[in-house]
């Protein structure tokens, strides 16, 4: 007989859910966890391990040409097997899911796959089993999804979902958008050997970081020829047989496949929030305490759809804290500002803190440190190669960092590190402190102040 009375109803199994079923059912307490698509989400399915797995692959093209400049004889004229990489990629997705779906099983998580309506503050529907359980409390995890732009013939580009289980490219290639993701793609595709347009609305991209990082990255876009589009938005999409044709207000871009990456919105179409009182805010995003709790006390949501800040580390730390908060009573909030970011480019971005645009905004007083120079590694190259950006921000009376960026090779595994020391509520004195490591690109960090 099917359970139909649990403890807690999760709905949706990705970063958040998963981590939040685990380990509430590990405690004894009754657990269902229900998933309309594949186990594991947005970030093991659809986006950050098969980005990965893709910019690793692409890495490959910079790296043959820094071992040209070091003296190696590369005469072959590397050319890249997608469908290969794919069905590696598939593979390990598929080895990541069973794992997901095991650890669930064993923690003693029910695991409905089916897609969740709720019915009342307590009951939920299972929409293909045609099902009502019930639960004391509610954990929508349901993450966000690709945003499409509404215009003719939108049907005729695809978005980050389609993508990644795309068997076969061709060989011109549109991105629409300018956000982390918009930008990322964009740079793993040419890196493969595609020719890439990117479509942009302003005349800048990563909008959201800094300032800094924005500029750099374009440039370093411009010089892999990656071909921009600015101050350019959509207004139709035709095809004939071998092109579809993007009508922008500047003209018309032929190409042969568009990917629209125009930022993402959380999933509650198939909720009905509105029916039991769960409010949303201006972002369409569920409204929440810092207890993660939403306008109806007994249900609670986390990760993407709560729109607080969407990565998968903050979504499985949500999922954590509020595990703790039902088992100790003690709330722990979340500092969004301290969480590292990075962004997948080549060169690499890593970010944590303020930004100074944040800082103005907040009419706070700051200082900053920057550096620029190019690193050892690219001794050997007779034309401009990307320079190592750092640039720290600081509170000018404490010297405590506010905020740090590094741009450069292993910007993502240095930012990591960082984050800790920046958690611990690092001061320029602790940098002065610190001897460096050398020679590396990194120990400017602690030399430039
Ligand atoms: P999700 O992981 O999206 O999981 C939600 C789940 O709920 C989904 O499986 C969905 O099918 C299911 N669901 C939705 N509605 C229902 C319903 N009604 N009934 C049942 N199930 C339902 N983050 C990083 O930290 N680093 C990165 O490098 C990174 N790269 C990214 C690259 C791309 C291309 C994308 C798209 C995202 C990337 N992210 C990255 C963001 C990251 O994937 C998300 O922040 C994270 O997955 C959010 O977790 P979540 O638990 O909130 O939701």
């Amino acid at each position: 007989m099917m359970k139909k009375n649990f403890d807690y109803i999760v709905i949706g199994a990705g970063s958040g859910g998963v981590r939040f079923a685990r380990l509430m059912a590990k405690t004894g307490k009754k657990v269902c966890l229900i998933e309309k698509s594949k186990v594991g989400g947005t970030c093991v399915i659809r986006g950050c391990v098969p980005k990965k797995l893709y910019v690793y692959a692409s890495a490959f093209e910079d790296q043959i040409q820094d071992a040209k400049t070091f003296g190696w004889n590369i005469n072959l004229l590397p050319k890249h097997n997608w469908k290969n990489l794919v069905n590696k990629k598939n593979n390990e997705i598929d080895r990541l899911n069973k794992i997901y779906i095991n650890n669930l099983t064993k923690a003693g998580v029910v695991l409905f796959q089916d897609e969740a309506t709720l019915l009342t503050k307590n009951s939920v529907l299972l929409k293909k089993k045609k099902t009502k359980i019930t639960g004391k409390n509610i954990i929508i995890a349901t993450g966000s999804s690709p945003n499409i732009p509404n215009i003719n013939g939108a049907n005729l580009g695809i978005t980050s979902d389609q993508f990644f289980e795309l068997k076969k490219l061709p060989k011109n290639i549109s991105i629409v958008g300018s956000g982390y993701i918009a930008i990322e793609f964009a740079f793993l595709l040419k890196n493969l050997g595609y020719d890439v347009n990117l479509i942009i609305r302003k005349k800048t991209i990563l909008n959201e970081f800094d300032e800094d990082i924005g500029s750099r990255i374009l440039e370093a876009a411009k010089a892999k020829k990656i071909k921009l589009f600015d101050e350019s938005y959509l207004l139709s999409l035709t095809k004939n047989k071998n092109f579809i044709y993007v009508k922008t207000n500047k003209g018309t871009i032929k190409t042969n496949l568009v990917i629209y990456a125009i930022g993402r919105s959380p999933n509650l179409s198939s909720l009905q929030l509105e029916k039991i009182g769960v409010k949303t805010n201006s972002h369409k995003a569920i409204k929440v305490n810092s207890k993660s709790q939403t306008t109806i006390s007994n249900i609670y949501a986390l990760g993407d759809v709560t729109n607080r800040k969407n990565l998968t580390p903050v979504a499985i730390r949500e999922a954590v804290y509020l595990y703790d908060y039902f088992t100790t009573k003690k709330v722990k909030t979340l500092n969004y500002k301290n969480v590292a970011s990075a962004i997948f480019t080549q060169p690499e971005v890593g970010v944590i803190g303020y930004s100074e645009k944040d800082l103005i905004q907040l009419n706070k007083k700051y200082k900053i440190l920057k550096t620029e120079f190019t690193p050892m590694k690219y001794a050997f190259y007779k034309k401009k190669k990307n320079k190592v950006f750092i640039k720290v921000i600081y509170e000018p009376k404490s010297e405590k960092v506010l905020g740090a960026i590094y741009i450069g090779e292993g910007a993502a595994e240095i930012i990591q590190t960082l984050a800790i020391a920046i958690t611990k509520k690092l001061t320029l004195k602790d940098l002065k402190l610190t001897v460096p490591v050398h020679p590396t690109s990194s120990e400017e960090l602690v030399t430039l102040v």
